[in-house]
This record gives C-alpha cells, structure tokens and sequence, in this order.
C-alpha cells in the first residue's frame, strides 16, 4: 500500500506554491522598506525555550507540542511559533549591541492541534520581530507595514482587533479580580481552565468551548485596570493608528494564546474564513527577552497563518506568466533551437522544450496538456525564414514570426489578454 502523508501535514503543490512565493516575497520586499532583514532559524529548539517563554500553563505547550528526545535523551521540540526562536538567537548572537533589530521570518511551524480548514499541525507563518523599541510609535507603525501588506496582495474586509494587557505592575491586580469573578462561576467553566485559574486566570478568557465563553460573559476587562504608564502607551497606540487612517476594534477580552505578551495585543481577522477567522495575531513581549536571560528590551511582532492568508487571498489573486512550448522539428533545427529557447528564458519567459521526437500532431496534443497558451514549431521550412510558427492555443490562430524581436512579441501577446 501507498504511504501517505501524516495527518495534518500538507504538500504545497505547484499549483498554489507560486503563489505562496509570490505571498512571502512581496512580504519581505515590503518588510524591507521598514528597515526588516530576514533570519532564517532553527525549526528544531531545546524543548525548554518554549516552556519558559510561550508558558507551561498555556494550550500550546500543555498539549500542542511535538516533542521528542534526541539519539542522546536531550528533550528537542518541533517550532510552534518563531518568536522564542528569534529571541534566542537575539540574546545568544548579541543583537542587542544594534539600537534596535528589525527580524522578519518565514517558515513552517507544528503544533498538535485537531485539524480542520484553517488548522493544521504544520503551518507556515511569516511573521516580524521589532527588538529594543517600548514606543506605541512601534507598534502602531508594523500594525500599519501589516494593513499596507495585505492591501498590497489586495486582501479585503479584515478587521483590526487592538487590547492592552498591562505590565507587570498592573496585572498581576487585573488577575486578583479576574480570579475572584471566576471563582464564582467555577462550576460553569471547563476542567482545563479550573485547573489552571490559580496560576493563569487569563486563559480562561482564551478558551474556545462554549462554557467558558458563556461563564465569562461580564468578567472584568483589563483596560479599566491598565495603570498610568501602560494607559498611556494604549492611547497612544490608538491615536497613531488612527493617524494612519486605519479602524479597529477594542477588544478586552483578547489575551491571546501566549503568556509572554504585554501591553499591546492584537489580532486581524477575516470574515472570508469562517470559523479559523485569524489571519494574523501578535504584541508586544516587553519582558521576554529579559526573562529568557538577555538585556532588557521591550519588543513587539507578530506573525501571519500563511494557509489562512492563501485561503483569504482565492486562487485568482495571482496568476503566473503562463507557459509556453516550444517543438523543434528535426534534427537540422537543434543549434538554432538553443539560442531561441535561451533568448526567450533570459527575457523572463517561461518555455518548455519538447525533446520527444514525435509526430508534430502528437507534441501538440501533448503542449495543450502542459496548458501551454502559446507553441512555437521551428522545422526546416521557418528555419530558412530565421523564424518560427507562432500558435495560439487559445485563439486557434498561427502566424510566421521572425526569431529577432520573438521574446517582445511574445511577452506582448502573453499580457495583452
Ligand atoms: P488561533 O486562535 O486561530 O488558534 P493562535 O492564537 O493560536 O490562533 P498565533 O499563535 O498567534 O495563533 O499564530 C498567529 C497566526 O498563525 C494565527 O493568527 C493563524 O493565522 C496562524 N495559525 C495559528 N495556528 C495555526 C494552525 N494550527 N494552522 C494554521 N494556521 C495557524
Ligand atoms: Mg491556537
């Protein structure tokens, strides 16, 4: 029997891959243009890192992690999200000596979850990392780099979703209350959520079943406990993106699924997925690079679902410069052959060379196949034109075409449609 693929896992077939290229590349073009720089990291982290900087009481590391011991029992896990990574390699490589590190990452990520349209157990993100920065001018600008990024793939109808988590100072009262309002509605909450309400109550406010949504209806917000300072910075946030021009939505109960945030949160959506509405999520992490042993350095990022981003964005938001065949007809023809095929590639289009000596009724059917928009025959006859019969599969036309000026009026004809 066949072996198939693990539950979860997807192949990325040539069909949409192209457009993922097309996704991650305009992403990092225009990440550039904020001052971003790529780092590519290890999809492989000692399992710790992630306990001690996602936390031991959130859902991904409770039961979403692929974790295993290596060939010498050292505990390895699988990336559920790059940030732990990109503060890892901030601390361990001494980025911290630059003012500020601009990071942008891309890759795939795994977390055990059940799958379904939206969720897998790998999926890709691209995400961002701004390092050394407390300004709301921060945030506020990548929140914008995010709005101008799916306006350049031309997404539409999302919805920015903004909350503020405090700091250190004033959370920890924020939890005293959440506590005391959950206390009394124990009984309706899931045993996960009452297990962990005395280390983590705040991820009651996170947990998808129905009870807990139910029993939290009314639970004291956060952004009426946000002392001065953290009140300030939220303020702040929100003027400059009103600046920008850009709407959102307050949201106080949005805690997001990871213990190392602070102050700013937030999540875009889209109506265009359903239930996995979620297209992008991140913060600011002011005290994680501290807690995970480095300088302290405020930071914010976020990271985007590539799946969910593809499945916003349909299959028709990016089509490919389709291909071309080109069928050389007996052996007299190969030396002109090259230099054509060559030309043609070097001017950016993309040709497929039919080797198989075959009837020319044959490699036609065998070009429409490929989906070829355009087949060029060169045989004896255009050979001592210096031409080549130009087809159109689509039109069902042909006409004689000299070699010299081919790739312009090919490349004319392919966009003029
Ligand atoms: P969700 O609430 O949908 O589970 P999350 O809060 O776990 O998302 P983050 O950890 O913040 O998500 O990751 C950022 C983005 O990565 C999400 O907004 C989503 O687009 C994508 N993402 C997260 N988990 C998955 C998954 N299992 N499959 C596909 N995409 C995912
Ligand atoms: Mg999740």
């Amino acid at each position: 029997m066949a072996i198939t693929s693990i539950r979860g896992f997807n192949d990325i077939l040539p069909g949409t891959s192209g457009q993922w290229r097309w996704i991650e590349e305009t992403a990092f073009s225009l990440f550039g243009l904020y001052g971003f720089s790529e780092i590519r990291i290890p999809v492989v982290e000692k399992t710790e890192l992630f306990c001690r900087s996602i936390g031991e009481t959130t859902d991904i590391v409770e039961k979403e992690m692929y974790t295993f011991p290596d060939r010498r029992g050292d505990s390895m896990t699988l990336r559920p999200e790059g940030t732990a990574s990109v503060v890892r390699a901030y601390i361990e490589r001494k980025l911290y000596t630059a003012p500020v590190s601009k990071l942008c990452y891309t890759g795939p990520m795994f977390r055990y979850e059940r799958p379904q349209k939206g969720r897998y157990r790998q999926f890709y993100q691209i995400g961002a990392e701004v390092l050394g920065d407390p300004s709301p001018g921060v945030d506020a600008e990548t929140l914008e780099m995010l709005m101008r990024y799916f306006a350049a793939l031309g997404v539409e109808g999302v919805e920015l979703k903004i909350n503020s988590l405090g700091c250190a100072a004033c959370r920890p009262a924020y939890k005293e209350r959440l506590l005391g309002f959950l206390k009394n509605t124990e009984d309706r909450l899931c045993e996960n959520c009452v297990r962990r309400i005395g280390t983590n109550p705040l991820r009651a406010l996170d947990c998808k079943s129905p009870g807990c949504i139910e029993a939290t209806v009314g639970a004291p917000e956060i952004t009426d406990c946000l002392c001065g300072k953290c009140n300030t910075h939220f303020e702040e946030v929100k003027s400059a993106l009103s600046l920008y021009g850009h709407d959102f939505i307050v949201d106080s109960r949005m805690v997001r699924g990871l213990d190392y945030y602070s102050r700013t949160t937030f999540e875009i959506t889209s109506g265009a997925l359903g239930s996995q509405n979620a297209v992008a999520a991140g913060g600011r992490y002011d005290s994680l690079v501290k807690e995970l042993g480095g300088p302290d350095t405020p930071c914010f990022g976020f990271a985007i679902g590539m799946e969910r981003l593809a499945l916003v964005l349909g299959t028709d938001s990016f089509s490919p410069t389709e291909l071309s065949v080109f069928i050389p007809m007996g052996a007299g023809t190969k030396e002109a052959s090259v230099g054509i095929v060559r030309a043609l590639r070097e001017s950016g289009l993309p040709v497929a060379e039919d080797f198989s000596e075959t009837s020319l009724k044959s490699r036609m059917k065998r070009a429409d196949r490929l989906g070829a928009r355009f087949v060029m025959i060169l045989g004896a006859d255009e050979l001592a034109e210096e031409s080549v019969t130009l087809k159109d599969m689509a039109a069902g036309t042909q006409d004689l075409v000299k070699w010299n000026g081919l790739e312009s009026l090919l490349a004319e004809r392919l966009t003029s449609r």
